[in-house]
């Protein structure tokens, strides 16, 4: 901080009547207080007070400047790093519709109220396609964004096919999303199970993604019942991860978007 005192002194550095001197509240410096004639411009040989030695106006623009580059680089991981669909980029929790799922927006709002990286926590939703799941997940990723922690939202079956497509070339890309997800604050894994696969080898490494994020906060989506997790050894060691320390969250309902699909249809007849 030494070369922002410095600017400070040098925009405050003027000659006159010292009045009094006092130690600042905000940045802990001597101020002086001193009484002087303008020397130039239009109040030419005005009397005016001013004070030198205080920081605290340029303390104030470096922490300004400070958070706004750090909300840029939240910003940048997400983006970087993230997989959507493009349909989710929108959602928000005040434009989640489905009524019938309060609860379960409550406990999505709730989550980011109570999130603390000294409690690590997992939200799990599951049920039935097209309920609103993906929706609440994004908004929980981009409120604690906003918050100021670091988060990234993965679509499952496209982080597999990015796995499945750079195996074995060398793509920066791959590994830059896989070393993103072990930093940050919050991962979300959404739509697991939706790829297909049951096994084999992007399965597996999907599972050490997910391990290596144990004891951080994760929120998991899925369209499988828990009993179709246990067809293969490689799912159940996923659902057995996604089950640490995690909150279920069931939303089984009508698809919603079908839902407003066949309200159109009917108000088009
Ligand atoms: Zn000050």
């Amino acid at each position: 901080m030494r070369s922002v005192r410095k600017i400070a002194n040098m925009t405050t550095d003027f000659n006159g009547k010292v009045i009094k001197k006092y130690l600042c509240e905000g940045c802990g410096n001597e101020v002086t207080v001193i009484r002087a004639k303008m020397l130039f411009g239009p109040k030419k040989g005005e009397w005016f007070e001013g004070k030198k030695g205080c920081d605290c106006e340029v303390y104030e623009i470096v922490r300004k400047e400070q958070e706004q580059a750090k909300a840029a680089r939240l910003k940048r991981i997400f983006d970087e790093n993230s997989l959507i669909n493009p349909a989710l980029k929108e959602a928000t929790f005040e434009n989640f519709e489905p009524n019938e799922f309060g609860q379960a927006l409550q406990k999505a709002k709730r989550y980011v109220e109570e999130f603390d990286l000294g409690k690590p926590k997992n939200l799990f939703f599951q049920g039935s396609f097209g309920t609103g799941k993906s929706h609440l997940s994004f908004s929980i990723a981009k409120a604690l964004q906003e918050k100021g922690y670091s988060t990234i939202f993965i679509s499952t079956p496209k982080l597999l096919t990015k796995i499945r497509t750079t195996y074995g070339k060398s793509e920066m890309n791959e590994e830059q999303i896989i070393n993103a997800l072990a930093d940050a604050d919050l991962v979300v894994f959404d739509d697991i199970g939706a790829e297909g696969e049951i096994s084999g080898w992007p399965i597996q490494k999907l599972f050490e993604v997910i391990d290596q994020r144990a004891g951080k906060h994760n929120i998991y989506t899925t369209n499988l019942s828990s009993s179709e997790f246990e067809v293969s050894k490689d799912l159940r060691r996923i659902f057995s991860r996604m089950m640490m320390d995690a909150e279920p969250i069931i939303m089984n309902g009508t698809d919603f978007r079908k839902k407003q699909f066949l309200k159109k249809v009917k108000e088009n007849v």
